[in-house]
């Protein structure tokens, strides 16, 4: 297909890649996205209320009762071939870092390494009093076990989650893959429907983009190639013609 392998030859030519990846990415390890018509979570769910600091200080209760699933659901995922397409091209020194607004830890567990989680994770909690820190399973242990919100065992302060929520700063991880995108000469963006602030902003920073993305988004009309298709597939076809012309 003449998409794959024109964005095999931009990957090929760049000196500095970067992929910006979201939700998209990680719903064929069966994690739903947001705004995928008819599965993603918009349709079931308020999630800027439920998924904000509003709910987890005002309605702990709805806010562990629609998160909770989640988390476990995401906790129990394993990486597809888009993630661990992503890590190999990042060990052959093709692709240089992976910036992406999902949770789940999935490049992680794919084996990528320069990861910058905008939108943070879900391997831990911080205590919101003292800072001290403990997993996500001893957060939900306690979940489980009745105490909405869960306290800290030093100071019994509320534990949050280390997720950015709606209505919350964004980390220090959004600034350095911010700074990171200075030098970038490619944007392999990979399953966001880049409409989500302040993330939708980074995109502006490079001059050449490629885009998977099953629907269409903002930046395809300045992209040097779109690829509508799933993300596994369209990644392992940019592989396979990596792998032809020797670069992998
Ligand atoms: P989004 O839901 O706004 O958009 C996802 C896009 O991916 C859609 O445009 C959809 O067409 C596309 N898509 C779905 N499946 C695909 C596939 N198999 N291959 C290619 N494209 C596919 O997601 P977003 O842009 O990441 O923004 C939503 C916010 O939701 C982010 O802030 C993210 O933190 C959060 N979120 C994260 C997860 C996760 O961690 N897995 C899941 C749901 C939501």
């Amino acid at each position: 297909m003449e998409e794959i392998q024109e964005a095999a030859a931009l990957l090929a030519g760049a000196k500095n890649c970067v992929a910006l990846t979201g939700a998209g990415i990680s719903t064929e390890s069966g994690i739903p996205d947001f705004r995928s018509p008819g599965t993603g979570l918009w349709e079931s769910t308020n999630m800027m209320a439920d998924l904000s600091a509003s709910a987890f200080w005002h309605r702990p209760a709805r806010f562990f009762e629609v998160n909770r699933a989640l988390i476990r659901q995401m906790a129990g995922a394993g990486p597809n071939a888009a993630h661990l397409v992503l890590a190999e091209l990042e060990k052959a020194g093709i692709v240089k870092a992976v910036i992406t607004q999902n949770i789940d830890g999935l490049h992680l567990k794919a084996g990528s390494r320069h990861i910058y989680e905008v939108h943070g994770h879900i391997r831990s909690g911080t205590c919101t009093g003292c800072g001290a820190s403990c997993t996500m399973d001893e957060l939900m242990a306690k979940v489980d076990a009745g105490q909405v919100p869960p306290q800290c065992d030093n100071c019994g302060e509320a534990i949050k989650p280390d997720i950015v929520l709606f209505e919350d700063p964004m980390p220090p991880a959004f600034m350095m893959a911010y700074q990171l995108l200075e030098d970038c000469d490619l944007l392999l963006i990979v399953g966001s429907s880049l409409v989500v602030t302040p993330v939708c902003y980074l995109p502006m920073k490079v001059e050449n983009l490629v885009i998977v993305n099953l629907q269409p988004t903002p930046f395809d009309s300045r992209a040097r190639v779109v690829i509508q298709r799933k993300s596994g597939e369209a990644m392992m076809g940019i592989r396979d013609v990596l792998k032809q012309i020797g670069k992998l």
